[in-house]
């Protein structure tokens, strides 16, 4: 997975290379789904969800620059996968998802690939966690309609935010840098992910 999909597709960061290879994506697939736990794909979760291709995942570490110091948060907690990439990389992740099933399900996920220290929440990460703010990252796994302001203004200045932006159909992975000038964005890879719903999100 890691040569195959990342190396070979412009993904470069070692530290983001080394963690995928540490955190083993086959305990936060279904398992009827095992088999396809380092398919070049996103899969389903349930809840009409899924767990993002690794790509996307290796994309959006990378993107968020890392050194392993940092409170990072994760929006659209999903499967946990991101979640525990993450927290190879900082020091310290928050994750947030919408659907309490889900959040369960993760949680124990987390507890069985060692990462039991991520803690998530149940919530609408579109307003991102007042209480922890403010995060040196934040990473968005859901496909927003605009940059949601909230969680831009819980970043540190300097802070970085990684979230697809886009219509229901279709996005573009945008890197977002809090700056003294406002937001500084950068448009990459055209991407698909499932809607980020809530009050700074779409519609349910
Ligand atoms: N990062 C996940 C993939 C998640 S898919 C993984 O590695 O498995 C996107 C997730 O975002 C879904 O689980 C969905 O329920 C959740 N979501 C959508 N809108 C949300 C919101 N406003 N707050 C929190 N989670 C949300």
């Amino acid at each position: 997975m890691v040569d195959g999909q990342l190396r070979a597709r412009d993904v470069v960061d070692e530290r983001v290379l080394r963690a995928m290879e540490r955190v083993p994506r086959e305990l936060f697939v279904p398992e009827r789904l095992r088999e396809h736990a380092h398919d070049d794909a996103a899969l389903p979760l349930g809840s009409g969800q899924t767990i993002s291709q690794p790509y996307m995942v290796a994309r959006i570490c990378e993107a968020l620059a890392l050194t392993g110091t940092e409170r990072v948060l994760d929006v659209g907690t999903g499967s946990g996968y991101q979640a525990a990439v993450l927290a190879e990389l900082a020091a310290e992740v928050h994750t947030i998802e919408r659907i309490g099933e889900l959040a369960e399900r993760a949680r124990a996920n987390l507890q069985a690939a060692g990462a039991g220290q991520v803690r998530v929440h149940v919530g609408d990460g579109t307003l991102g966690l007042p209480e922890h703010a403010p995060f040196a990252a934040i990473a968005v796994a859901a496909a927003a309609p605009a940059l949601p302001q909230t969680l831009y203004e819980q970043l540190v200045p300097r802070g970085r935010l990684v979230v697809p932006v886009g219509d229901r159909f279709g996005q573009r992975l945008q890197l977002v840098v809090r700056s003294p000038e406002g937001p500084a964005t950068v448009s990459s890879v055209p991407c698909r992910f499932v809607p980020l719903l809530g009050v700074e999100g779409f519609d349910d």
